[in-house]
């Protein structure tokens, strides 16, 4: 451990809530796909600070914005209108079929935000006491107690009891189970169409169109959250463009702001009518700051067309991976995502190899101790995909079968 690095892990020790366990690394400075630590040694950032900064780091375009609009005006809160808004809101409702859009802060609460729609929109305009949401096991909704709540998992919620009520799971992919969950008072259905945090775990596209249709049939919204999936990663500007889904409302946020605080949710007009003047607010949501960095990063990844770029880079690294598990039978159990979403389960022991790479310079995320989960910047160069093909594969080789 060099001097430099231990000192800011013993102030860090002595001054934060004792709420993460840290990577072993002190960051410093990023610039694109590379990050340097206090000692000055590089890495490549397959991880993009969970999916944000899809643009890279200290983007040059996206900083012009963020200088331009601090000399410009930072916050008025929602008390008044602003432009940058509705040039965010006409962006982002240009790449989906929802004609309303709401400003938050972050991932948990944009999925509050649905869910409080949801359940209002049942009362207020349907007249139906309907407030259940049914959420997916292996899901990840946030970690305000209502997301908590929809999250559903024992281990993130131990000691917080009650949770607000009305939230239950059922089995993923599993359609019979939503049929016998659906009640009267069930308000939506909420999803994740490529469950990130529960390990890169792809929801199957007949499945999420038979979700979708139970939904209408049984008069129940249909939700999505796009936090982690959403804005290019998969391959299309939604996940749920992938399966040609219409999701009354979805959540949106990490990569929105490109690591500015913000998030929304889009809505249709009609179950936009669950909200009226005064049902729902933030201070900082939609904050003109942060609104006008959040206009430059859409405008750019449709500009550059980000979207198509994750899926090819995506298809590019899945097959390498795949012809990886050829080679080096009986180290790798499975690999799956979609577009720079991407999730290599190992069938050997995932922390020295995380390990092994974190030394090398590769940045990942280790999910469940077995999955390498790979969530770069849509503008890397191929060449940093390639230099962390190489070194997994000759990391694997060295491991025993
Ligand atoms: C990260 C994440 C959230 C929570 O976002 P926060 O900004 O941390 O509140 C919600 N849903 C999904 C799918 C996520 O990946």
């Amino acid at each position: 451990m060099s001097q430099a690095f231990a000192a800011v892990k013993a102030g860090e020790e002595s001054l934060l809530c004792r709420s993460y366990s840290r990577y072993p690394v002190a960051v410093v400075r990023g610039k694109g796909a590379r990050l340097w630590d206090a000692d000055g040694k590089e890495y490549v950032d397959l991880l993009a600070g969970i999916a944000v900064t899809s643009l890279g780091h200290c983007n040059d375009e996206v900083n012009a914005a963020l200088a331009a609009h601090a000399e410009k005006l930072w916050h008025v809160s929602n008390l008044f209108y602003q432009e940058e808004q509705l040039e965010l809101a006409r962006l982002l409702l240009s790449t989906s079929h929802h004609q309303k859009a709401f400003f938050c802060n972050s991932g948990a609460e944009a999925n509050e935000a649905c869910i409080k729609l949801a359940r209002r929109y049942m009362r207020k305009v349907k007249q139906r006491d309907a407030y259940e949401i049914i959420t997916l096991e292996g899901c990840f909704h946030g970690r305000t107690l209502g997301a908590l709540a929809a999250t559903g998992r024992e281990n993130l919620s131990d000691g917080f009891a009650p949770l607000p009520e009305g939230f239950k799971q059922v089995p993923a992919g599993d359609i019979e189970a939503m049929k016998a969950a659906i009640t009267p008072a069930t308000a939506a259905v909420l999803v994740e169409v490529v469950q990130g945090e529960g390990g890169v775990v792809p929801l199957c596209g007949e499945y999420l169109r038979q979700l979708e249709a139970l939904c209408r049939e049984r008069d129940v919204l249909f939700m999505c959250d796009e936090v982690q999936a959403g804005l290019a990663r998969t391959g299309k500007f939604w996940a749920f463009q992938q399966y040609g889904l219409k999701p009354d409302a979805i959540s949106m946020a990490k990569s929105l702001a490109n690591g500015l605080p913000m998030g929304a949710m889009l809505a249709t007009d009609e179950v936009a009518r669950g909200f009226e003047a005064g049902s729902h607010a933030t201070t900082f949501g939609g904050g003109a700051l942060a609104s006008g960095v959040a206009a430059k990063v859409v405008e750019i990844l449709l500009r550059d067309k980000l979207a198509d770029r994750a899926a090819e880079l995506g298809e590019h690294l899945k097959r390498e991976l795949a012809a990886m598990q050829t080679r080096q039978p009986g180290k790798i159990k499975e690999v799956r995502g979609l577009g720079l979403m991407v999730g290599i389960e190992l069938a050997v022991d995932g922390k020295p190899v995380w390990e092994e790479l974190l030394r090398r310079g590769y940045i990942c995320n280790l999910s469940h101790g077995i999955t390498l989960r790979l969530l770069p910047p849509l503008n890397i160069d191929k060449s940093d995909l390639d230099g962390f093909l190489q070194n997994l594969e000759d990391i694997l080789a060295q491991i025993p079968a």
